[in-house]
């Protein structure tokens, strides 16, 4: 019998299956960001207000980019699989870049049940409390765009005979992420372009070094190093040889 070694991708992980519960926390997180968004275009129909809602609405999708490479960072850099709540977020994303390949076959729903609360309980009291369409359309576009982040991380690892056309449109637009940018975060250093949806502020961030500061200010006062100063390790660095070693399908021919 032919087993993989312990924490090795097998091509068929029962955990990239989505499950119903899966299901249930993306439909409660996408009901409270389309409540949201109905909010945003009813009250703009209403009032006859356009331009306040779509700018605010841009606004949502440059700062969703912004609040993804700050997650993005800190998931990467600290704390370990045992880390209370982050925990196996932070080992996905390390596995992730052992093999970024992984990624695109996790589906929709167990990828993003794992920003879906988080949306959900954030967006919930503003549906509740308010029907302002400007503040609707900054949240909608911003929640939905955190609801996607994983989804368009995705979408930058797979080829695009592989995504919808007018996915690959919007990374020519740069509205999402691209795969040739994110790749950069998958090469040496392994510190840069951590934002995800857009990728937009990874350049002004990156140039400033401003990871690096905030990096040396934890360091320094509170004596937590990061990964990324460990560029070497094997953490970072993609495992290219494993890639289908374990479909199932080719350990049966091969047996
Ligand atoms: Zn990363
Ligand atoms: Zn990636």
């Amino acid at each position: 019998m032919i087993t993989s070694p312990p924490n090795y991708p097998i091509l068929t992980d029962p955990s990239w299956r989505s499950t119903w519960a899966h299901r249930a926390l993306v439909a409660c997180g996408s009901i409270m960001v389309l409540i949201s968004l109905a909010k945003a275009i009813m009250g703009a129909a209403k009032l006859h207000l356009w331009f306040e809602p779509i700018l605010v609405g841009l606004v949502g999708h440059v700062l969703a980019d912004l609040m993804t490479g700050v997650y993005h960072w800190g998931i990467d850099n600290y704390g370990s699989a045992s880390t209370p709540i982050f925990g196996s977020q932070i080992d996905g994303f390390q596995r992730h870049h052992k093999w970024p390949w992984t990624i695109t076959r996790i589906e929709f729903a167990s990828l993003s049940q794992v920003v879906a609360p988080a949306v959900t309980f954030t967006v919930l009291p503003m549906v509740l409390a308010s029907n302002d369409p400007i503040l609707h359309a900054f949240v909608a576009v911003c929640s939905g765009c955190i609801m996607l982040s994983l989804k368009i991380h995705a979408w930058a690892h797979t080829t695009k005979s592989q995504i919808p056309p007018l996915v690959i449109a919007l990374q020519d637009m740069r509205l999402l992420v691209s795969p040739s940018k994110h790749a950069n975060h998958h090469r040496p250093p392994y510190n840069n372009n951590y934002c995800m949806v857009s990728g937009v502020w990874n350049e002004l961030l990156d140039k400033h070094q401003v990871f690096k500061a905030l990096e040396m200010i934890l360091f320094s006062k509170l004596g937590w190093r990061p990964r990324s100063w460990s560029e070497t390790s094997s953490n970072w660095t993609e495992d290219t040889e494993s890639q289908g070693l374990f479909n199932p399908s080719t350990i049966q021919a091969m047996d």
